[in-house]
């Protein structure tokens, strides 16, 4: 079954490059990008995915031979897997002995944001001594051609309804690139149709991500925070006045002539991390990373400001950490309006899921809340 995405990207796409910048879109950035959603929705939904930051699976030697006679027994290519011990994310996306269960092919029609391809936007506000470094990614339309199995089509629709509403595509979300919308949706949403996410949900080892020492921290989206903040400025130019925006303003004009979107990322992290977190530098480098002494990242990613019929939106998603003490203390800071109303300047409106208040969600909640993604 083929299936075919037309996206417009709402704040430009990032899918990296050789040289560290972005000569053209690639393949592979979208592909991670995939990988990451798709493997913390397994995890939401109770069943395992290997991680970066442990040995990948590998169908070899003794795990080759399980795979091969359940087979010979008559099981289909993901039971057998399941007999091998692969993990779900590995059974589609590929692993060491086993392909990728579906070909991706991108005809873009896009264009940099800004030229030359490795000028950067210095977005720092005024406390800032350095402030955040924008290289210019890729706005315009692309087409996405998806091939394989039925059963992995449809999964993939729904993977990208998801990320259309609640996630982005590419690298670099935690800078707010990658937000997109669906052009050919009621194709998209047929082809989804077929897919039930309570497929990847697994009972037995359905113990939840916070209880300690048995399950790795590694994103999951039962302990994911989502949040979309829609605002209607009264004045056109009201990013003017956020922080660290408006001495680039010359810059930005044109991404809010011809493209509609604002890069809003850095204010809003800026006043998260240094004017409402309070705790030690420990907790601060786990929840917004750091460059020295080695690269982490961090769990927040929050789309740029972008425009559609008049109104603005900002959505974006945080990885809870696992104490819940932190959790909470992060929840309060990101499910502020206050918070968010002040940064931008403009009074809006902000939703999250879950809310009310921080919890955990549960297997259930999370298959809830991806199906009903697939169809509406
Ligand atoms: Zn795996």
């Amino acid at each position: 079954m083929t299936l075919t995405v037309r996206i417009k990207t709402l704040t430009p796409l990032w899918t990296g490059g050789l040289d560290g910048t972005m000569d053209r879109i690639h393949e592979t950035g979208i592909l991670g990008s995939l990988r990451w959603w798709y493997e913390a929705i397994v995890r939401g939904l109770g069943g395992s995915a290997c991680a970066p930051t442990e040995p990948r699976c590998e169908l070899t030697g003794q795990r080759l031979r399980l795979y091969e006679k359940a087979r010979e027994e008559g099981k289909d290519w993901w039971q057998a897997l399941d007999k091998a011990g692969i993990c779900d994310a590995c059974k589609v996306f590929g692993a060491t002995g086993w392909k990728r269960r579906f070909r991706l092919e991108v005809k873009s029609d896009t264009q940099l944001t800004w030229q030359p391809r490795d000028s950067v936007l210095n977005i720092r506000p005024p406390e800032r001594a350095r402030g955040w470094y924008l290289l210019p990614g890729h706005v315009g339309t692309l087409t996405l051609k998806l091939e394989g199995e039925e059963k992995v089509v449809s999964m993939l629709a729904c993977l990208f309804l998801w990320l259309e509403k609640y996630g982005s595509l590419g690298a670099r979300p935690q800078l707010g690139y990658g937000a997109f919308r669906i052009l050919n949706r009621d194709e998209v949403v047929e082809k989804a149709g077929g897919w039930k996410w309570g497929l990847l949900q697994k009972e037995a080892q359905n113990a939840s991500p916070n209880s300690k020492g048995k399950t790795p921290d590694h994103p999951d989206l039962r302990r994911l925070l989502f949040f979309r903040y829609e605002f209607t400025p009264s004045k056109p130019g009201w990013w003017t006045q956020v922080p660290g925006v408006s001495r680039v303003g010359s810059r930005v004009q044109p991404l809010v002539t011809h493209w509609h979107t604002v890069p809003t990322t850095p204010a809003l992290k800026n006043e998260w991390r240094f004017n409402q977190w309070q705790g030690n530098r420990r907790e601060e480098v786990e929840i917004f990373g750091t460059l020295h002494p080695d690269r982490r990242r961090g769990r927040i990613g929050a789309t740029w400001a972008y425009r559609e019929n008049g109104v603005w939106f900002i959505h974006g998603w945080a990885w809870m950490p696992q104490k819940e003490r932190l959790a909470g203390q992060l929840w309060k800071i990101l499910a502020d309006e206050s918070v968010w109303a002040h940064v931008l300047g403009v009074q809006g409106n902000l939703t999250t899921v879950p809310s009310g208040q921080w919890k955990e969600l549960t297997s259930e909640d999370v298959r809830k809340l991806l199906q009903g993604v697939c169809h509406d």
